[in-house]
């Protein structure tokens, strides 16, 4: 059995330095949020599946052939002849302000269903992360979802707000029926309200309602200021890891891997906290949304000294 299951969208990855509109040269990639997971998971040695659909085309085979790189089982991954791999641009604006665009719609990976995630959580993995944004993307993912989420499995939602695919009315009446099944949230602050009942309006009787209806951690992503982390029985906050920013996209799913791998070494809290806190600060200083992420043996590099050379 693997450590842990995922599915959703990877989509082929352009990023421009300046405006699209003035042409030039891109770097060509792949971006998802939870195949970033699934390569931090894979990097920090866990045994990680990671299942969606590509498009016959060539850059279906580069995210394929990238998580197998990566050392993500793609077993239960599959070409849909249905629609073409998705793409998503990426334009830095202002120095570290990044544009998206995407052109999804209608994508191979829009057509997933629960019969294609079904056959993946066997064995049952020791844990199933999901997204957010895959109820976003059509009726199929968003009942792969709720299919995955019913398994019987332990279930990591990070929400993942994605307000280029769907209002946040949307978002809050497909993932609030998810909170019974879960186990674990993240969420950024303003992203709780998504998932807790419309009747808590503060953040605190927002992880109180989430963690009465079962969640067992609500973690709270804030950026530079760090994370906090909410069980029945404690609280803890950690700061940030200071390091030069150079690309916060791919942060968040950094995070989660470092959080789900504290998780799986049965570190307590503050633990999977930190681990979470140093896998974040890897993806935004370096560029790419996964590119950076560390292995277990890069960690220690977040205490060596600044402008030192290691040999
Ligand atoms: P994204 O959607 O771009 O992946 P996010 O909004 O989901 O990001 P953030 O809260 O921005 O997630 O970042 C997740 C974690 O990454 C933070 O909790 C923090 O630990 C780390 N992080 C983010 N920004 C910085 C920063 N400027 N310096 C150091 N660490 C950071």
């Amino acid at each position: 059995a693997v450590d842990v299951a995922t599915f959703g969208e990877t989509m082929a990855a352009l990023r421009a330095d300046g405006p699209i509109r003035l042409g030039g040269t891109m770097r060509l990639s792949i971006a998802g949020a939870e195949s970033n997971v699934a390569i931090g998971l894979a990097r920090l040695g866990h045994r990680v599946r990671w299942v969606g659909l590509v498009g016959g085309d060539e850059t279906g085979e580069l995210v394929l052939r990238t998580l197998r790189a990566e050392g993500v089982d793609i077993g239960h991954a599959r070409v849909d002849e249905r629609g073409p791999t998705g793409l998503i641009l990426f334009e830095r604006r202002l120095g570290d302000v990044v544009r998206v665009s995407y052109h999804r719609a209608g994508s191979a990976a829009s057509f997933l269903s629960a019969d294609d995630v079904r056959p993946a959580l066997e064995p049952p993995p020791r844990l199933l992360h999901v997204t957010g944004i895959t109820p976003a993307l059509g009726p199929g993912p968003a009942s792969a979802v709720r299919a995955a989420a019913q398994s019987g499995v332990r279930v990591c939602l990070d929400v993942n707000y994605r307000g280029r695919l769907w209002d946040r009315d949307r978002a809050a009446a497909a993932l609030r029926p998810l909170v019974p099944s879960l186990s674990v949230v993240v969420a950024s602050d303003d992203e709780l309200a998504l998932v807790a009942p419309p009747s808590a309006t503060t953040e605190r009787d927002r992880v109180a309602a989430l963690l009465d209806a079962g969640v067992a951690e609500v973690v709270i992503k804030r950026g530079a200021a760090g994370a906090s982390g909410h069980t029945l029985h404690s609280h803890v906050d950690v700061p940030a890891r200071r390091v030069r920013v150079v690309d916060v996209v791919g942060a968040g799913d950094a995070f989660v891997a470092g959080y789900l791998s504290g998780l799986l070494d049965h570190l307590d809290l503050t633990g999977r906290l930190d681990r979470a806190v140093s896998t974040g600060a890897f993806a935004v200083a370096s560029p790419g949304d996964w590119e950076g992420l560390p292995t277990r043996a890069d960690l220690e590099l977040l205490d060596a000294q600044p402008g030192s050379t290691l040999r």
